[in-house]
């Protein structure tokens, strides 16, 4: 997979190294197989589905979650940037290196008690994920893992989010 994942340099700023998967995406047997794996996150040891809905963030989340969803036989559900869902939604606030931004789910998207997999591409500083798990709690439901292409291991990821526990974190590299 590391071949199809490119770092490029001081994008979208300087300083900062971006992981680009969209040459992952053009390839099918890459992508098939890095969907695969990531719903796996959702399977038990057995291979039994114990999730009942995916949540993705945008906007790589969208690409990747719900081809995971597909797999698992279980809807999906996206997380957006304010003001993009029409119907009644759930809002959370959190702080970016500079400024703050807003993640919002459709209230009636994902039902009390409903057990949730998160997916995205990155893990990084862990705000999006653990803002993402507060829409999932307001929603009544429970996220109990979370499946990323990639984990930044010199960020704080696992603990900002509490990975181990009951939130179980598969980062594919
Ligand atoms: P975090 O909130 O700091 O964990 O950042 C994760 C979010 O930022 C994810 O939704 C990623 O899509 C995005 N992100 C952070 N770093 C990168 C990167 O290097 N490449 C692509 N997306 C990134």
């Amino acid at each position: 997979m590391d071949r199809l994942v490119v770092d490029v340099p001081d994008f979208p700023e300087p300083g900062v190294v971006f992981k680009d998967i969209t040459p992952l995406l053009a390839d099918p047997e890459g992508f098939a197989a890095v969907v695969a794996a990531l719903a796996d996150a959702g399977r038990d040891a057995d291979g039994t589905v114990v999730v009942d809905k995916v949540v993705g963030m945008e906007a790589r989340g969208f690409i990747l979650g719900a081809p995971a969803a597909l797999a698992l036989g279980v809807g999906f559900v996206p997380v957006r940037k304010a003001g993009k869902l029409p119907g009644d939604v759930h809002a959370v606030s959190y702080d970016l290196e500079y400024g703050q931004a807003t993640l919002e789910v459709h209230c009636h998207a994902i039902a009390p008690g409903e057990r949730v997999l998160l997916v995205d591409d990155v893990l990084a500083t862990g705000g999006t994920v653990a803002a993402t798990r507060d829409l999932v709690a307001a929603c009544g439901a429970v996220t109990t893992g979370v499946a990323v292409l990639m984990e930044l291991s010199f960020l704080p990821g696992r603990a900002t989010i509490g990975a181990g526990g009951e939130l179980d974190v598969t980062a594919l590299s």
